[in-house]
């Protein structure tokens, strides 16, 4: 694959994509998730890709050194490289679930895997991760020792590789589901199954204990509640009430298990199936109010194109969210879209504060946990922002 002059900067940097306009030609006819060699105009070599004909990212780099021409030993050992990382983090007493590979920051472009317990549950995102998957699957069994590996391979980013959607078991038995993993004590059930994206956000582990740290005594609003994760931190922490919203029936229903298995008295606890958008409304006219609310809606702009609608939708929700926010109380709001970046979405907020006549302060930001790495040569990996504001 050669490029267009001027078009190896990125990737002289470590970028790893090779978007389509960057080509100038191919030589040969590769087929899809086939390896090819990217080169500079002036004949350099640049980068070991796995060649994608759909997608507008038509290559994704597995190795910017010549010598490493792409096999089932380099992969593996990026497996291992990604296990060994998350072993370092020291996050075995915290919990028994965790992404074990975050695509592009393990060297590994398009996978995603996650450990609950003892069952791996795997996204294959790429056309090229697609061509290798099952010396990966057999990489993942051995390097992790787990029983079993659970393909959820049924995300719409597929599309735009040209893959079919696929789910099912890819290696060893069936899972339980829902099955029970331990965060931070605290016990939660997971569909990896019928739940959304590998069944759990694990990616908000450190936030949530965050929210509980700040829960107690307090009236609390979890918005897009999920599985309860954020409602089970609060609840941990010793909250007054807390009233969970989200638009999923059978995601609230495990919330209410959750909060159940883990012991918490029901009378402080209110799940509402609705929209979240319709709800703020809604408990304004009614004249509720809390001390903490958390909005973590899911994403809605996954590239930069979706920013503007997604601007105001986040606007939306955070301006009422704010009008139903005490004086002194906090907003944990995020966003987890990879198109808007933490610096716009701090402007939007600032502008949903603004129109809700409210002041407020910066407490905290917040990131994904550690087992989700961002490279610095890679700032779209950090699709998670948040910030922790009181309401003056
Ligand atoms: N905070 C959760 C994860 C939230 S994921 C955790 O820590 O586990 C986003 C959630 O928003 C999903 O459960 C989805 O069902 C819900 N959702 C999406 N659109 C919604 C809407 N308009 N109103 C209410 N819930 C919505």
């Amino acid at each position: 694959m050669i490029l267009k002059p001027g078009r190896e900067r990125s990737l002289l940097r470590r970028h790893p994509w090779v978007f389509s306009g960057a080509i100038e030609r191919i030589a040969g006819s590769p087929g899809s998730g086939d390896t090819v060699e990217v080169r500079a105009s002036d004949g350099r070599f640049l980068a070991w890709a796995a060649y994608s004909p759909k997608s507008q990212i038509r290559a994704r780099v597995w190795s910017f050194e010549e010598s490493e021409q792409p096999d089932g030993a380099l992969l593996r050992g990026r497996l291992e490289q990604a296990v060994a990382l998350r072993r370092g983090l020291g996050l075995q007493e915290t919990t028994n679930a965790l992404r074990l590979v975050h695509g592009e920051a393990d060297g590994l472009p398009g996978l995603i895997v996650d450990r609950y317990a003892d069952t791996l549950v795997a996204q294959v995102l790429s056309a090229g991760v697609e061509r290798w998957r099952d010396i990966l699957a057999d990489a993942l069994m051995e390097s992790t020792g787990c029983a079993r590996i659970y393909e959820r391979s049924d995300a719409d980013v597929r599309a735009l590789e040209g893959l079919g959607t696929r789910a099912g078991i890819l290696r060893g038995d069936a899972p339980e589901a829902p099955m029970d993993i331990v965060e931070h004590g605290l016990r939660c059930a997971v569909d990896v199954i019928h739940g959304q994206k590998t069944g759990f956000y694990l990616d908000q582990r450190d936030n949530r204990r965050r929210i509980r740290e700040l829960a107690m005594g307090r009236d609390v609003l979890n918005c897009f509640c999920y599985t309860g994760g954020f409602s089970l931190a609060a609840l941990a922490g010793e909250a007054a009430s807390v009233v969970s919203v989200d638009s999923s029936g059978p995601a609230l229903e495990l919330a209410r298990r959750n909060a159940a298995v883990n012991g918490f008295d029901a009378s402080r606890t209110e799940w509402i199936e609705a929209d979240v958008f319709r709800y703020l409304r809604d408990a304004r006219s009614q004249g509720r109010t809390f001390d903490l609310i958390v909005l973590d809606p899911p994403k809605f702009a996954p590239t930069e194109k979706h920013a503007p609608a997604a601007a105001r939708a986040y606007k939306d929700i955070n301006l009422n969210a704010l009008r139903l926010l005490r004086r002194g109380g906090l907003l944990a709001t995020f966003s987890c879209s990879g198109g808007v970046s933490a610096e716009l979405f701090q402007k939007i907020v600032a502008g949903a504060a603004a129109d809700a006549g409210a002041s407020a302060a910066i407490l905290g930001r917040f990131h994904a946990a550690a087992d989700h790495p961002v490279l610095l040569e890679f700032p779209e990996g950090e699709y998670l922002k948040g910030l922790l504001l009181r309401r003056n």
